[in-house]
């Protein structure tokens, strides 16, 4: 076949494969260009989950009718005009081909009304037939109705899922453009029936409270902050309220949707330690930086981005969500009720995701049992009592003075029960000691190397070509945290010093050095050399901590409990899982019957 150019149709087709994937990403480009004409209310329509009909009407500027044709022409836009306009976007759109794409692959019909005009005009476009414009009657603003998406492209209507999941597509896009753009009322409707209607307010916090649910609102922090020109401000949630995908984590910058897994894993090291490395935070953050920091023109739908210094945006973000955690009290509160147990610690209220259901959804039901408690398994692990570490600096003086003057109860060796302010505190005396151990570990390493203990005899293990190859990987990691591995011929290895830390609290070095090796192996080289500290520590920490099972004397409890005031994190320990977790006073008043 010989070369040649494609007719225009042909074009917009192939364009729309990028642009077009599925009926939200109509509603997407639509939504987006009301947002630019500047409406104030939006409203949607849906039918067969967008597959049968989409209709958006906005109040915005409105298209002149001479200009109509264009609007749905390739490559026509009136948000750009030079090239120095592309590297400072500050409308949603600007590639000029969302219009053309769409109504080369459905039955599309654009009524517009400028504000000052006489008369509205419409045009019909229909695959390669165009009708119109032609005059009309309509209200100042633009509504585009979308029929029978891809009813020239089959395959790519089969490839469509179920209409409740694309229903539940378009439901998030409103979603995560209502929430950059609190000032603009959104409704969505689905066959008449209304699922989504966001009034117009100048409160972000409020809007995005009436999309993540208002029931939510203690379960969130505010973060807000900014560094190196990023200004960083979102709700981010409490780490009881993790989840076990990301994309509860929504990202905006400058107003628009974005997907970016340089903030994600921000997010997710600013969380590290509170939540468990699976699961990830809900959150709704919002980025403010200049757009000429940002390349947005990389990605047909616009939602990947590129920043000119991406060290700098993880940096804010890290900050941002950081500073936000760390005041906050994260002790998650334990629900009793009569009957079965309902636990709030790891429970998640229900995504607001649209699928079959409704928005806004309450946290009904949400209960999740905890796991039992296996006495047996604790007894069992009952070892010869470590000895509790003292801490070596004098303890807090600030010490509550309830906690001081209270009793102080270890049950089954492993749990630990006092009061607080707020009501009843069950403390898990393992997972506690970890994270007190972990954090000391992190401050005196962040100083300098860890002290070491020179090892009289030198524990020889013997090792595969695996093992010794990560001796020279994590060699660095080793200096820094007190560690002397040294080869000993073509197959064993010699430990020569051992971390203090360790030493004292009875840790053996053969297996914790086979473990970190393993470790070392399995993860390959990391570039995240911090990461790898941290879990490192994490594993000396847990290797040194008290066990369940320990008996503890009141000194030693006391000691304990202490240090929960004093470091950082003490809500969970350092796998995420919690430390401690609070039976109110109201909700004892509740259970028994006096509130
Ligand atoms: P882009 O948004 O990238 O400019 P589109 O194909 O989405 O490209 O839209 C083409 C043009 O049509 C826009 O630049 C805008 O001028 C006009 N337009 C589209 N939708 C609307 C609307 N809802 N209100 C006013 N103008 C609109
Ligand atoms: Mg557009």
């Amino acid at each position: 076949m010989p070369i040649r150019v494609l007719p225009s149709h042909l074009v917009n087709q192939i364009a729309a494969g990028e642009v077009v994937e599925r009926p939200a990403s109509v509603v997407k480009e639509l939504v987006e260009n009301a947002i630019d004409a500047k409406a104030t209310r939006i409203d949607v329509t849906m039918e067969g989950g967008g597959r049968d009909l989409i209709r958006v009407t906005d109040d915005g500027g409105g298209i002149p009718e001479d200009e109509l044709l264009l609007a749905i022409a390739a490559h026509a836009t009136s948000k750009i005009s030079t090239p120095e306009d592309l590297v400072a976007i500050r409308t949603m759109g600007f590639r000029g081909e969302a219009l053309a794409s769409i109504a080369s692959v459905a039955r599309v019909s654009i009524l517009s009304r400028q504000r000052n005009a006489q008369a509205a005009a419409e045009l019909l476009a229909e695959g390669e037939t165009v009708t119109g414009p032609r005059p009309a009657s309509g209200p100042p603003g633009t509504t585009v109705c979308v029929r029978t998406l891809f009813f020239n492209t089959p395959a790519r209507r089969k490839f469509l899922k179920s209409e409740a999941t694309e229903a539940g597509k378009i439901g998030d896009v409103i979603e995560s453009l209502a929430l950059a753009h609190p000032q603009v009322s959104f409704s969505l409707r689905s066959e008449q029936r209304l699922i989504l209607d966001l009034p117009a307010t100048d409160d972000p916090k409020r809007r995005a409270l009436e999309v993540l649910g208002r029931e939510l609102e203690s379960k969130f922090l505010i973060a807000d902050g900014s560094d190196g020109g990023i200004t960083v401000w979102g709700l981010i949630g409490l780490p009881e309220l993790a989840k076990p995908s990301a994309r509860h984590i929504r990202i905006h910058l400058n107003g628009r949707p974005v997907v970016d897994r340089a903030i994600l894993h921000a997010m997710r090291e600013a969380y590290r330690g509170l939540i468990e490395p699976a699961r990830s935070p809900m959150a709704v953050l919002f980025l403010e930086m200049d757009p000429r920091e940002v390349d947005v023109n990389v990605h047909p739908a616009k939602t990947e981005v590129r920043f000119r210094q991406p060290a700098l945006v993880r940096q804010a973000v890290l900050r941002g969500v950081r500073r936000a955690l760390k005041d906050a009290d994260l002790v998650p509160e334990f629900h009793v009720s009569t009957g079965s147990t309902q636990a709030a610690p790891f429970a998640a209220p229900r995504g607001t995701g649209l699928g079959a259901q409704s928005y806004g959804a309450s946290m009904t039901g949400q209960a999740v049992a905890p796991a039992p408690m296996v006495y047996s398994e604790i007894v069992a692990r009952l070892g010869p009592k470590p000895p509790v570490e003292t801490p070596s600096e004098p303890a807090p003086a600030l010490v509550p003075t309830m906690v001081r003057a209270v009793e102080i109860l270890q049950v089954h060796a492993s749990f630990v029960v006092t009061q607080d302010e707020q009501g009843l505190l069950i403390v898990d005396q393992h997972a506690l000691h970890e994270r007190v151990m972990f954090e000391k570990l992190l401050e005196r390493v962040s100083q300098g190397p860890l002290e070491r203990q020179q090892l009289l005899l030198p524990v020889i293990l013997a090792v595969g070509g695996p093992e010794l190859e990560a001796v020279a990987e994590i060699a660095p990691l080793c200096e820094r945290i007190g560690l002397e591995l040294v080869p000993a011929g073509p197959r064993a290895l010699a430990i020569q010093a051992f971390p203090s830390f360790l030493f004292e609290r009875g840790v053996e070095p053969g297996p914790f050095v086979r473990e970190l090796l393993a470790k070392a192996v399995d993860d390959g080289t990391r570039d995240d050399t911090e990461a790898a500290l941290a879990e490192t520590l994490d594993m000396m920490a847990c290797k040194a901590a008290i066990k369940a099972g320990d008996r503890l004397s009141l000194e030693e409890l006391r000691d304990l409990l202490a240090w929960r005031e004093r470091v950082d994190r003490s809500s969970n320990c350092p796998h995420g899982r919690p430390t401690s977790l609070r039976i109110s006073i109201r909700d004892l008043e509740r259970q028994f019957g006096r509130g």
